[in-house]
């Protein structure tokens, strides 16, 4: 076999699509635009410090051990994982915070102490919510998304109403105390949209952090990417860094190649990672499938302002993951989704990574990433950064009683312009587009363009969605449909 398959991007969804088609015997490119792998999740070191630029909660283990097997391999052939104990802690106040526990057992036991009641519910929660994880996992998020028909089976039609409601109304009904109906709406911010908009079915997501736990691949998330580079790489993919793709050739209505530095390559297939309206838009207007209005309608998930900080000291009364709910949710969430504007008291989330892994800071200094969730398309200025920096840097000051700001030894930001500019996202968005109910699964952008016969997407912005383990999913399926038109005697 040697029908040659180019794949736009190295992120985790091209990574993934590139193993499995190479495993299949395809001569498989990589173009990369940034001059390192990864995409999103890509790394920054200085001073001995060590950063994952984008993903650091390693949730669904499940996912990637799937990956793994499909080539006989696992993940520890590639990385140590530290299941973390405890997974995170959220602050709702000054001092007041709750600790989610490694078990569910333990987390059962902190719901109990705030609502009377509340342990028996949440195992109940979090038992239908693991009916749902296995219905997702087994029956729905490996498919392509090309028919409604897919969403059908015996176990999802028992569950209609579940698509109906959202995820909001059905953590209010069982749990009045606000901070434990905070923290049961946390993990299905992950998908990019607000609680009230997503299906209550997606309560799989809160199996996904209490059930399967949070972990920590040592050395960061990039030890994840290296792993499935040095899969693609013994399986004969060829990478190529610094090689932004210009144009999609097509000819007859069929992909026959990219220009990369005004230089020519053909192939048989294009695959893109890359952002879907980005890679729209290096096809001729005519060839595109979703219109400008298309996207605009579009609910993305929230783009960051993002710092990496190198301390000089280890930080007090943080976890390795640290929510700051000590402010207004539903104020943050509307300035993100219904009044677009920066907000005036912001949500954030701090990782500290040497909290549990020494590799990632020099001794006794932490390496320290906060994320602040913004609306994307915001007007991103230096000065606007600095003054966020600030209130989230008081706001860390106050609430863990320490001074932090004259620790700082250096610090990089990362916004809405840079994940315009580094990775062709639109509007800058973070972590592609939202899975509300209207935009899931047949309802996504298609993996198979309708206009160019050859050319195909995955990634984020197609199904099933936003995340690192959705993303490996998205490599997977997309690489069956690239399989199978291969396949075609007359394609
Ligand atoms: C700040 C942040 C925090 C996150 N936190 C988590 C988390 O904790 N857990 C989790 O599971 N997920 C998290 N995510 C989401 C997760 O990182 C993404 O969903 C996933 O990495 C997306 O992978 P992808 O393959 O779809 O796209 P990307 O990673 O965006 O890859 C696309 C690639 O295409 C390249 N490209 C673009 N245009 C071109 C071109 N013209 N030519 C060549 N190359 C091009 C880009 O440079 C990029 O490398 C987070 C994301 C961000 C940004």
């Amino acid at each position: 076999m040697n029908e040659k398959v180019i794949i736009i991007g190295s992120g985790f969804s091209s990574l993934s699509s590139a193993c499995y088609l190479a495993k299949k015997g395809y001569q498989v490119d990589v173009f990369e635009k940034n001059n390192s792998l990864g995409g999103r999740a890509r790394q920054f070191k200085q001073d001995g410090f060590t950063f994952d630029m984008g993903p650091s909660w390693y949730w669904m283990p499940d996912i990637f051990e799937r990956f793994f097997n499909d080539f006989d391999k696992n993940p520890s052939d590639y990385y140590n994982l530290k299941r973390l104990d405890p997974a995170y802690e959220v602050y709702f106040g000054t001092k007041e915070k709750i600790v989610i526990d490694g078990s569910l057992e333990k987390i059962i036991i902190a719901f109990e102490k705030e609502e009377k009641g509340s342990g028996e519910k949440l195992k109940k929660f979090i038992e239908s919510a693991k009916i749902n994880y296995d219905i997702a996992i087994n029956k729905i998020v490996y498919r392509p998304g090309k028919s409604p028909l897919e969403l059908i089976t015996f176990e999802t039609i028992k569950k209609l109403n579940l698509f109906i409601r959202n995820i909001k109304d059905d953590v209010y009904d069982n749990f009045k105390n606000p901070k434990l109906r905070q923290l049961l709406q946390f993990p299905v911010l992950f998908l990019g949209a607000k609680p009230k908009d997503t299906p209550a079915f997606y309560n799989f997501m809160n199996f996904a952090d209490y059930g399967l736990g949070t972990w920590h691949p040592e050395g960061g998330f990039y030890s994840v990417v290296n792993g499935m580079f040095e899969l693609a790489e013994s399986l004969g993919v060829k990478f190529h860094l610094n090689s932004p793709v210009e144009k999609i050739i097509v000819n007859d209505y069929k992909a026959r190649g990219i220009i990369v530095d005004s230089k020519k390559f053909e192939a048989d297939v294009i695959l893109s990672g890359a952002d879907y309206h980005h890679t729209e838009t290096l096809l001729d207007k005519n060839l595109r499938v979703y219109s400008d209005k298309y996207w605009n309608k579009k609910t993305f998930a929230p783009s960051s302002l993002l710092f990496y900080i190198g301390l000089n000291k280890k930080i007090q009364n943080v976890a390795h993951h640290t929510l700051f709910f000590d402010v207004d949710f539903d104020k943050h969430a509307a300035e993100i989704y219904d009044n677009p504007r920066w907000p005036d008291e912001p949500l954030f989330y701090v990782n500290i990574p040497s909290k549990s892994d020494s590799s990632m800071a020099p001794a006794g200094k932490d390496a320290c990433f906060i994320l602040i969730p913004l609306a994307p398309d915001l007007h991103d200025t230096k000065e606007l950064r600095k003054k966020y920096l600030d209130i989230v840097i008081k706001r860390l000051e106050k609430r863990t009683e320490q001074e932090i700001n004259k620790h700082i030894l250096f610090k990089e930001s990362f916004c809405v312009n840079d994940f315009i500019s580094e990775y062709n996202s639109y509007k800058g968005n973070a972590y592609g587009m939202a899975n509300t109910l209207f935009q899931t699964a047949f309802l996504r952008p298609k993996m198979e363009s309708k206009k160019v016969r050859g050319l195909y997407f995955c990634g984020q912005l197609t199904v099933p969605g936003p995340g690192v383990p959705p993303s490996l999913i998205s490599g997977k399926i997309s690489a069956g449909l690239v399989e199978k038109y291969l396949r075609k005697p007359n394609r």
